[in-house]
């Protein structure tokens, strides 16, 4: 029997909610979509919400919204999945990794300032494993650069940052929907923000840049039928099925965080005191909806504490290799060496099983794989 390092928690109100989806009249482009978007919004903390198909397009949708395009740079923390940086460099700008705080592997604000130039246009945050960044310095070295910050927050829906909700703390903040992430409507994301202007980019940008309103047409009097592109899109769209299935999650949501905090407080209850290893933290102004626990293995012991838990079934991962070093980039020039806390990181982190339907016995079972690995001890 397996233990996953992440799942979906499924019930039947989540169920009927698809299936009355699916028997209405709109399987995409109808008014669970709508609904969605409000429902995000509210819980974020902004003013709107676009749903897209996937968490790497709302990135990619959240970049086209700020304007970021050829000549353009974004900074971007080296500790975060290769998404938040892949999709500056699919619209053309080019990307600076900065390092990450040694406690919460989030952004390092001081990297940052260090790293801006004429040309930043972004700089993007990540709430690594949930732990909201530094919000509030970031903003302050974007205001100084005259930069805009774009969070991604796949991991961190339901945070809070000095009790402001993740989603009201950038010019634009994006979600994923994974199944594992801390809601899921199977394959989806969002994009959020107060900016009008972000929010009706992003929606033109989703389908395809088609511009319907007549106040905006370059020709009003072409007929009903007429739109316009004036910028390119994609078709990123959220389906109504799926819509339906995050409005019943996000209604599940604050259940979903207080039993992935009662996983958190197991782990470090149970960690406590064992040498070897560092636990996560939280700083204080943040209260974090844990998406991943990710636990640090000193020592050079990581590869063989990963090997030990997945041959005993416990299916654990190593949440990231620092972007930089994918091959893609390294052929571009960035060298390894660079952002030396984020390398040191990758190097000892270790994602234990983290989701809402985690049951205590089993949680049990992979502390004292923990334990009795790395004591050497028989459990
Ligand atoms: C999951 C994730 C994404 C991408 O989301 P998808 O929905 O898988 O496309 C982007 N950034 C981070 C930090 C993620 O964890």
């Amino acid at each position: 029997m397996t233990i996953p390092y992440g799942h979906q928690s499924i019930d039947d109100s989540d169920v009927a909610a698809v299936a009355e989806a699916l028997r209405g009249d709109w399987l995409t482009m109808g008014p669970a979509v709508a609904r969605f978007e409000d429902a995000v919004a509210q819980r974020a903390g902004a003013a709107g919400a676009v749903a897209v198909s996937n968490g790497t397009a709302a990135l990619h949708t959240a970049y086209a919204a700020l304007g970021v395009g050829p000549g353009d740079e974004v900074i971007v923390p080296a500790m975060t999945f290769v998404a938040t940086a892949s999709t500056a460099v699919q619209l053309g700008a080019s990307v600076r990794f900065v390092d990450v705080e040694d406690d919460t592997a989030t952004i390092d604000p001081s990297a940052a300032d260090a790293a801006v130039a004429s040309a930043t246009a972004v700089i993007a945050s990540v709430g690594y494993a949930g732990h909201p960044a530094d919000a509030d310095a970031v903003v302050a070295v974007a205001g100084r650069a005259g930069a805009r910050v774009l969070d991604d927050a796949a991991h961190a829906i339901g945070s809070t940052w000095n009790g402001r909700p993740v989603g009201a703390l950038a010019d634009a903040t994006t979600f994923s929907f994974f199944p594992t992430k801390n809601l899921t409507t199977a394959e989806g994301g969002a994009v959020v923000s107060d900016d009008p202007e972000v929010l009706a980019r992003a929606r033109r940008f989703r389908s395809h840049g088609l511009v319907r309103d007549p106040a905006e047409l370059r020709e009003p009097d072409e007929g009903g039928w007429h739109q316009e592109v004036h910028e390119l899109g994609l078709n990123y769209r959220l389906p109504d099925v799926l819509a339906a299935l995050g409005a019943s999650q996000l209604a599940r949501l604050d259940d979903f965080k207080r039993r992935r905090a009662a996983v958190f407080a197991r782990y470090q209850e149970g960690l406590s005191g064992l040498d070897g290893v560092r636990l996560p933290v939280v700083r204080p102004g943040a209260d974090p909806m844990w998406h991943l626990y990710p636990l640090r293995v000193l020592g050079g012991r990581r590869r063989e504490l990963y090997d030990a838990l997945r041959a005993q079934g416990v299916l654990v991962q190593v949440n990231y290799i620092p972007v930089y070093w994918h091959p893609y980039f390294a052929d571009r020039g960035y060298r390894r060496g660079m952002c030396p806390v984020a390398e040191r990181f990758y190097a000892e982190e270790l994602s234990l099983p983290m989701y809402a339907d985690l049951t205590p016995s089993d949680q049990d079972r992979v502390i004292d794989l923990v334990r009795s690995t790395l004591t050497g001890s028989a459990s």
